[in-house]
Protein backbone atom coordinates (compact mmCIF):
# COMPACT_ATOMS: atom_id res chain seq x y z
CA UNK A 1 0.00 0.00 0.00
CA UNK A 2 1.39 3.11 -1.03
CA UNK A 3 0.11 5.48 1.93
CA UNK A 4 2.93 4.00 3.71
CA UNK A 5 6.55 4.64 3.99
CA UNK A 6 9.15 2.51 2.04
CA UNK A 7 11.23 2.43 4.62
CA UNK A 8 8.41 0.50 6.57
CA UNK A 9 8.09 -2.33 3.76
CA UNK A 10 12.01 -3.03 4.69
CA UNK A 11 11.33 -4.23 8.11
CA UNK A 12 8.90 -6.76 9.77
CA UNK A 13 7.13 -6.95 13.09
CA UNK A 14 9.35 -8.34 16.32
CA UNK A 15 9.25 -11.85 16.85
CA UNK A 16 9.40 -12.28 20.08
CA UNK A 17 6.55 -9.60 20.64
CA UNK A 18 4.27 -11.57 18.22
CA UNK A 19 4.83 -15.52 19.49
CA UNK A 20 3.98 -13.32 23.29
CA UNK A 21 1.03 -11.93 21.77
CA UNK A 22 -0.37 -15.22 20.22
CA UNK A 23 0.25 -17.27 23.32
CA UNK A 24 -1.74 -14.43 25.78
CA UNK A 25 -4.28 -14.59 23.03
CA UNK A 26 -4.26 -18.18 23.11
CA UNK A 27 -4.59 -18.37 27.08
CA UNK A 28 -7.45 -15.67 27.01
CA UNK A 29 -9.40 -18.28 24.61
CA UNK A 30 -8.94 -21.16 27.15
CA UNK A 31 -6.29 -23.07 26.08
CA UNK A 32 -3.68 -25.06 28.03
CA UNK A 33 -0.64 -22.60 26.83
CA UNK A 34 2.92 -22.65 28.23
CA UNK A 35 4.68 -19.64 27.12
CA UNK A 36 8.02 -19.99 26.70
CA UNK A 37 8.56 -17.14 23.85
CA UNK A 38 8.68 -14.22 26.43
CA UNK A 39 12.17 -12.84 27.50
CA UNK A 40 10.46 -11.81 30.96
CA UNK A 41 11.61 -13.07 34.40
CA UNK A 42 8.87 -14.47 36.42
CA UNK A 43 10.08 -12.90 39.86
CA UNK A 44 7.96 -9.55 40.77
CA UNK A 45 9.69 -6.43 40.95
CA UNK A 46 11.80 -6.08 43.97
CA UNK A 47 9.31 -4.33 46.78
CA UNK A 48 12.21 -1.90 47.71
CA UNK A 49 11.86 -0.63 43.77
CA UNK A 50 8.23 -0.66 43.91
CA UNK A 51 8.26 1.57 47.39
CA UNK A 52 10.45 4.16 45.71
CA UNK A 53 8.20 4.15 42.87
CA UNK A 54 5.38 5.45 45.50
CA UNK A 55 7.12 7.32 47.32
CA UNK A 56 7.56 9.57 43.70
CA UNK A 57 4.00 9.34 43.14
CA UNK A 58 3.42 10.76 46.44
CA UNK A 59 5.98 12.99 46.30
CA UNK A 60 4.33 14.42 43.17
CA UNK A 61 7.43 13.28 41.12
CA UNK A 62 4.91 13.26 38.05
CA UNK A 63 5.83 16.05 35.64
CA UNK A 64 8.22 16.16 32.36
CA UNK A 65 12.09 15.38 32.87
CA UNK A 66 15.14 16.39 31.18
CA UNK A 67 14.06 14.06 27.50
CA UNK A 68 17.38 12.08 28.51
CA UNK A 69 16.31 11.45 32.23
CA UNK A 70 16.79 13.07 35.54
CA UNK A 71 20.06 14.10 37.29
CA UNK A 72 19.55 11.18 40.09
CA UNK A 73 19.04 8.40 37.60
CA UNK A 74 22.33 9.39 35.22
CA UNK A 75 24.69 9.67 38.71
CA UNK A 76 23.09 5.97 39.86
CA UNK A 77 24.14 4.96 36.08
CA UNK A 78 27.96 6.62 36.52
CA UNK A 79 28.15 5.00 39.93
CA UNK A 80 27.13 1.87 38.75
CA UNK A 81 29.54 1.79 35.62
CA UNK A 82 32.16 2.19 37.83
CA UNK A 83 31.34 0.30 40.51
CA UNK A 84 30.24 -3.58 37.88
CA UNK A 85 32.46 -2.23 34.54
CA UNK A 86 35.41 0.02 35.87
CA UNK A 87 34.00 2.76 33.26
CA UNK A 88 34.08 6.22 34.36
CA UNK A 89 31.52 8.41 32.87
CA UNK A 90 29.64 11.83 34.14
CA UNK A 91 26.13 12.36 33.89
CA UNK A 92 26.35 14.06 30.74
CA UNK A 93 27.45 11.30 29.08
CA UNK A 94 24.43 9.35 29.82
CA UNK A 95 21.27 8.63 28.15
CA UNK A 96 17.72 7.28 29.48
CA UNK A 97 15.47 5.92 27.38
CA UNK A 98 12.20 4.22 27.37
CA UNK A 99 13.74 0.59 27.69
CA UNK A 100 16.90 -0.66 25.91
CA UNK A 101 14.86 -1.22 22.83
CA UNK A 102 14.65 2.32 22.32
CA UNK A 103 18.04 3.21 23.45
CA UNK A 104 19.51 1.18 20.74
CA UNK A 105 17.69 2.31 18.54
CA UNK A 106 18.05 6.29 19.42
CA UNK A 107 21.52 5.73 18.65
CA UNK A 108 21.10 3.72 15.59
CA UNK A 109 18.96 7.11 14.45
CA UNK A 110 21.31 9.67 15.05
CA UNK A 111 24.25 7.56 13.22
CA UNK A 112 23.16 6.15 10.37
CA UNK A 113 23.74 7.22 6.94
CA UNK A 114 21.95 5.58 4.22
CA UNK A 115 24.54 2.76 3.06
CA UNK A 116 26.27 2.49 6.22
CA UNK A 117 26.85 -1.16 7.71
CA UNK A 118 26.05 -2.28 10.96
CA UNK A 119 27.85 -6.04 12.14
CA UNK A 120 25.83 -8.18 13.57
CA UNK A 121 26.44 -11.78 14.80
CA UNK A 122 23.86 -14.83 14.41
CA UNK A 123 21.97 -15.65 16.17
CA UNK A 124 21.11 -12.28 16.88
CA UNK A 125 18.24 -10.61 19.13
CA UNK A 126 15.51 -10.32 16.98
CA UNK A 127 15.10 -6.01 16.79
CA UNK A 128 18.78 -5.65 15.59
CA UNK A 129 18.73 -6.08 11.78
CA UNK A 130 15.25 -4.32 11.41
CA UNK A 131 16.11 -1.43 13.73
CA UNK A 132 18.88 -1.11 11.57
CA UNK A 133 16.75 -1.33 8.54
CA UNK A 134 14.71 1.24 10.20
CA UNK A 135 17.68 3.88 10.24
CA UNK A 136 18.35 3.69 6.83
CA UNK A 137 21.19 1.15 7.55
CA UNK A 138 22.12 -1.82 6.09
CA UNK A 139 22.55 -4.95 8.42
CA UNK A 140 25.68 -6.96 7.89
CA UNK A 141 25.24 -10.28 9.52
CA UNK A 142 28.26 -12.74 10.31
CA UNK A 143 26.75 -16.37 11.48
CA UNK A 144 28.47 -17.94 14.45
CA UNK A 145 28.95 -21.54 14.22
CA UNK A 146 27.84 -24.06 16.67
CA UNK A 147 31.27 -25.23 17.33
CA UNK A 148 31.86 -22.04 18.92
CA UNK A 149 28.75 -21.99 21.07
CA UNK A 150 27.43 -19.39 18.84
CA UNK A 151 29.94 -16.64 19.72
CA UNK A 152 31.70 -14.73 16.79
CA UNK A 153 34.97 -15.49 16.55
CA UNK A 154 37.82 -12.43 15.39
CA UNK A 155 38.40 -13.73 12.00
CA UNK A 156 34.56 -13.69 11.56
CA UNK A 157 34.25 -10.07 12.48
CA UNK A 158 37.32 -8.57 10.65
CA UNK A 159 35.48 -10.29 7.46
CA UNK A 160 32.63 -8.84 8.34
CA UNK A 161 33.95 -5.11 8.41
CA UNK A 162 34.21 -2.87 5.47
CA UNK A 163 34.44 0.64 4.90
CA UNK A 164 31.25 0.95 5.23
CA UNK A 165 31.28 -0.35 8.77
CA UNK A 166 29.99 2.01 11.56
CA UNK A 167 29.23 0.07 14.31
CA UNK A 168 29.40 -3.80 15.15
CA UNK A 169 26.59 -4.42 17.68
CA UNK A 170 27.85 -6.85 20.85
CA UNK A 171 25.86 -8.75 22.82
CA UNK A 172 26.87 -11.05 26.15
CA UNK A 173 25.40 -13.32 27.50
CA UNK A 174 23.61 -13.41 24.48
CA UNK A 175 19.73 -12.90 23.60
CA UNK A 176 19.02 -16.00 22.22
CA UNK A 177 21.76 -18.25 23.05
CA UNK A 178 22.76 -17.53 26.58
CA UNK A 179 26.46 -17.44 25.31
CA UNK A 180 28.75 -15.12 27.65
CA UNK A 181 32.26 -14.33 25.78
CA UNK A 182 35.11 -14.44 28.33
CA UNK A 183 38.01 -12.21 28.89
CA UNK A 184 40.33 -13.78 26.23
CA UNK A 185 36.94 -14.19 23.28
CA UNK A 186 36.28 -10.51 23.94
CA UNK A 187 39.51 -9.47 24.13
CA UNK A 188 39.97 -10.59 20.50
CA UNK A 189 37.19 -9.07 19.09
CA UNK A 190 38.11 -6.01 20.50
CA UNK A 191 42.02 -6.22 18.99
CA UNK A 192 39.84 -6.36 15.52
CA UNK A 193 38.27 -3.69 16.07
CA UNK A 194 41.38 -1.75 17.31
CA UNK A 195 42.76 -2.62 13.71
CA UNK A 196 39.35 -0.28 12.17
CA UNK A 197 39.48 2.90 13.64
CA UNK A 198 36.30 3.70 12.21
CA UNK A 199 34.60 1.32 13.59
CA UNK A 200 32.27 2.35 16.67
CA UNK A 201 30.89 -0.82 19.13
CA UNK A 202 27.39 -0.54 20.53
CA UNK A 203 26.93 -2.96 23.53
CA UNK A 204 23.97 -4.66 24.51
CA UNK A 205 24.90 -5.79 28.29
CA UNK A 206 21.20 -6.31 29.46
CA UNK A 207 22.14 -9.79 30.93
CA UNK A 208 24.75 -8.70 32.64
CA UNK A 209 24.20 -9.96 35.64
CA UNK A 210 22.70 -13.03 35.05
CA UNK A 211 25.96 -15.17 34.52
CA UNK A 212 25.89 -18.44 35.86
CA UNK A 213 28.68 -21.31 37.26
CA UNK A 214 31.34 -18.48 38.51
CA UNK A 215 31.39 -17.19 34.48
CA UNK A 216 32.77 -13.35 34.71
CA UNK A 217 31.24 -10.51 32.67
CA UNK A 218 32.97 -7.71 30.66
CA UNK A 219 32.25 -5.34 28.61
CA UNK A 220 34.39 -4.01 25.61
CA UNK A 221 35.38 -0.84 26.99
CA UNK A 222 36.84 -2.22 30.05
CA UNK A 223 38.35 -4.41 28.51
CA UNK A 224 40.00 -2.75 25.49
CA UNK A 225 39.54 1.26 27.43
CA UNK A 226 41.03 2.40 24.05
CA UNK A 227 37.69 2.18 22.55
CA UNK A 228 36.48 4.09 25.42
CA UNK A 229 36.22 7.11 22.64
CA UNK A 230 33.72 4.91 20.39
CA UNK A 231 31.77 2.79 22.33
CA UNK A 232 28.34 3.13 23.34
CA UNK A 233 27.68 0.91 26.22
CA UNK A 234 24.00 0.21 26.59
CA UNK A 235 22.22 -1.33 29.53
CA UNK A 236 18.86 -1.41 31.21
CA UNK A 237 17.33 -2.56 34.72
CA UNK A 238 14.20 -4.39 32.78
CA UNK A 239 15.77 -8.32 32.98
CA UNK A 240 18.13 -8.15 36.19
CA UNK A 241 15.49 -6.13 38.57
CA UNK A 242 12.62 -7.68 36.88
CA UNK A 243 11.33 -4.68 35.44
CA UNK A 244 10.29 -5.21 31.81
CA UNK A 245 7.12 -3.05 32.04
CA UNK A 246 8.58 -0.01 33.54
CA UNK A 247 10.61 0.74 30.34
CA UNK A 248 13.98 1.98 31.31
CA UNK A 249 16.85 1.55 29.38
CA UNK A 250 19.95 3.74 29.52
CA UNK A 251 23.49 4.12 27.68
CA UNK A 252 26.75 5.78 28.42
CA UNK A 253 29.31 6.97 25.61
CA UNK A 254 30.73 10.17 23.61
CA UNK A 255 29.09 13.24 25.11
CA UNK A 256 28.28 14.00 21.25
CA UNK A 257 26.48 11.12 20.20
CA UNK A 258 24.41 11.62 23.56
CA UNK A 259 23.04 14.75 22.22
CA UNK A 260 22.30 13.42 19.26
CA UNK A 261 20.20 11.01 21.04
CA UNK A 262 18.71 13.58 23.18
CA UNK A 263 17.23 15.65 20.05
CA UNK A 264 15.52 12.51 18.84
CA UNK A 265 13.96 11.72 22.05
CA UNK A 266 13.02 15.18 22.64
CA UNK A 267 11.46 15.33 19.06
CA UNK A 268 9.91 11.19 19.84
CA UNK A 269 8.61 10.34 23.10
CA UNK A 270 10.05 13.47 25.27
CA UNK A 271 11.27 11.39 28.76
CA UNK A 272 10.71 8.23 29.70
CA UNK A 273 8.25 7.66 32.43
CA UNK A 274 9.29 9.94 35.61
CA UNK A 275 8.32 7.29 38.00
CA UNK A 276 9.74 4.74 36.55
CA UNK A 277 12.87 6.38 36.31
CA UNK A 278 12.75 7.09 40.10
CA UNK A 279 12.23 3.48 40.43
CA UNK A 280 15.26 2.68 38.95
CA UNK A 281 17.13 5.04 40.64
CA UNK A 282 16.51 2.61 43.79
CA UNK A 283 17.32 -0.24 41.56
CA UNK A 284 21.10 0.74 40.55
CA UNK A 285 21.61 2.04 44.47
CA UNK A 286 19.80 -0.27 46.45
CA UNK A 287 20.56 -3.93 48.13
CA UNK A 288 22.26 -6.42 45.68
CA UNK A 289 21.90 -9.14 46.94
CA UNK A 290 18.56 -10.18 45.47
CA UNK A 291 20.68 -10.82 42.26
CA UNK A 292 22.59 -13.43 43.47
CA UNK A 293 19.82 -15.50 45.03
CA UNK A 294 17.31 -14.83 41.68
CA UNK A 295 20.77 -16.76 39.54
CA UNK A 296 20.37 -19.66 41.99
CA UNK A 297 16.74 -19.97 40.78
CA UNK A 298 17.97 -19.38 37.12
CA UNK A 299 20.42 -21.97 36.75
CA UNK A 300 18.35 -24.88 38.28
CA UNK A 301 15.99 -23.86 36.09
CA UNK A 302 18.74 -23.74 33.21
CA UNK A 303 19.38 -27.39 33.70
CA UNK A 304 16.65 -28.61 34.36
CA UNK A 305 15.77 -27.73 30.42
CA UNK A 306 19.11 -28.27 29.01
CA UNK A 307 18.99 -31.91 30.64
CA UNK A 308 15.25 -32.85 29.15
CA UNK A 309 16.01 -31.62 26.14
CA UNK A 310 19.17 -32.95 25.71
CA UNK A 311 16.84 -36.49 26.41
CA UNK A 312 14.90 -35.73 22.47
CA UNK A 313 16.59 -37.60 20.08
CA UNK A 314 17.58 -35.03 17.02
CA UNK A 315 17.74 -32.27 19.54
CA UNK A 316 20.86 -30.63 21.02
CA UNK A 317 20.85 -28.62 23.59
CA UNK A 318 24.24 -26.62 24.62
CA UNK A 319 24.15 -25.30 28.34
CA UNK A 320 24.99 -21.57 27.98
CA UNK A 321 26.71 -19.45 30.47
CA UNK A 322 24.23 -16.56 31.08
CA UNK A 323 20.57 -14.64 30.50
CA UNK A 324 17.58 -16.92 30.69
CA UNK A 325 17.60 -18.60 27.38
CA UNK A 326 18.59 -22.04 25.73
CA UNK A 327 18.90 -22.35 21.92
CA UNK A 328 18.34 -25.83 21.43
CA UNK A 329 18.96 -26.78 17.45
CA UNK A 330 16.71 -29.63 15.85
CA UNK A 331 19.00 -31.03 13.12
CA UNK A 332 17.75 -34.59 13.53
CA UNK A 333 13.87 -33.14 13.66
CA UNK A 334 13.62 -31.67 10.20
CA UNK A 335 12.16 -33.58 7.59
CA UNK A 336 9.87 -35.99 10.08
CA UNK A 337 6.04 -35.48 9.94
CA UNK A 338 3.25 -34.89 12.80
CA UNK A 339 0.95 -37.79 13.44
CA UNK A 340 -1.30 -35.43 11.10
CA UNK A 341 1.30 -35.33 8.17
CA UNK A 342 2.55 -32.05 8.53
CA UNK A 343 6.42 -31.96 7.31
CA UNK A 344 8.41 -30.90 10.22
CA UNK A 345 10.59 -28.61 6.87
CA UNK A 346 12.04 -25.97 9.17
CA UNK A 347 12.18 -24.70 12.51
CA UNK A 348 9.40 -22.27 12.08
CA UNK A 349 6.99 -24.97 11.10
CA UNK A 350 8.37 -27.04 14.03
CA UNK A 351 7.52 -24.13 16.75
CA UNK A 352 3.92 -23.66 15.11
CA UNK A 353 2.65 -26.88 14.91
CA UNK A 354 4.69 -27.70 18.80
CA UNK A 355 1.85 -24.69 20.10
CA UNK A 356 -1.02 -26.05 18.17
CA UNK A 357 -0.39 -29.94 19.23
CA UNK A 358 1.12 -29.34 22.75
CA UNK A 359 0.40 -25.63 23.96
CA UNK A 360 4.23 -24.95 23.96
CA UNK A 361 4.91 -21.37 22.97
CA UNK A 362 8.68 -21.29 21.86
CA UNK A 363 10.37 -18.84 19.24
CA UNK A 364 11.64 -20.17 16.40
CA UNK A 365 15.24 -19.63 15.16
CA UNK A 366 14.55 -18.08 11.72
CA UNK A 367 13.90 -15.03 13.65
CA UNK A 368 17.10 -14.99 15.34
CA UNK A 369 19.17 -15.44 11.95
CA UNK A 370 19.80 -18.99 12.32
CA UNK A 371 18.44 -22.16 11.62
CA UNK A 372 17.45 -24.87 12.30
CA UNK A 373 16.77 -24.25 15.94
CA UNK A 374 14.57 -22.10 18.30
CA UNK A 375 14.67 -20.21 21.86
CA UNK A 376 13.38 -21.31 24.68
CA UNK A 377 13.08 -18.59 27.75
CA UNK A 378 13.24 -20.31 31.34
CA UNK A 379 12.50 -17.11 32.88
CA UNK A 380 9.32 -19.10 34.16
CA UNK A 381 8.23 -21.59 37.49
CA UNK A 382 10.02 -25.07 37.40
CA UNK A 383 6.84 -26.51 37.45
CA UNK A 384 5.59 -25.20 34.26
CA UNK A 385 9.32 -25.83 32.41
CA UNK A 386 9.20 -29.37 33.55
CA UNK A 387 5.75 -29.53 32.08
CA UNK A 388 6.36 -27.24 28.67
CA UNK A 389 9.51 -30.36 28.16
CA UNK A 390 7.56 -33.17 28.80
CA UNK A 391 4.97 -32.05 26.61
CA UNK A 392 8.14 -31.09 23.94
CA UNK A 393 9.62 -34.45 24.42
CA UNK A 394 6.33 -36.43 23.76
CA UNK A 395 5.54 -33.73 20.82
CA UNK A 396 8.78 -34.73 19.33
CA UNK A 397 8.83 -38.95 20.26
CA UNK A 398 5.80 -38.26 17.96
CA UNK A 399 7.12 -37.16 15.05
CA UNK A 400 7.52 -40.04 12.20
N1 LIG B 1 14.01 -8.85 24.77
C1 LIG B 1 12.90 -9.71 25.09
C2 LIG B 1 12.88 -10.93 24.20
O1 LIG B 1 13.77 -11.13 23.41
C3 LIG B 1 11.62 -8.96 25.10
C4 LIG B 1 10.83 -8.87 23.84
C5 LIG B 1 11.49 -7.99 22.86
O2 LIG B 1 11.52 -6.79 23.09
O3 LIG B 1 12.00 -8.55 21.89
O4 LIG B 1 11.97 -11.72 24.31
Amino acid sequence: MTFLSATLSRVKPSPTIAVTTKAQELKAAGRDIIGLGAGEPDFDTPQNIKDAAIAAINAGKTKYTAPDGIIELKQAICAKLLRDNELTYVPNQVSIGTGGKQILYNALMATLNPGDEVVIAAPYWVSYPDMVLLAGGEPVVATASSQTNYKLTADQLEAAITPKTKWFIFNSPSNPTGAGYDREELKELTDVLMRHPHVWVMTDDMYEHLMYDDFEFYTPAQIEPALYERTLTCNGVSKAYAMTGWRIGYAAGPKVLIDAMRKIQSQSTSNPCTISQWAAVEALNGPQDFLAENNRTFVRRRDLVVEMLNQIDGMNCPAPEGAFYVYPSIGGLIGKKTADGVVIENDEIFATQLLEHSGVAVVFGAAFGLSPNFRVSYATSDEALKEACTRIQTFCSALV
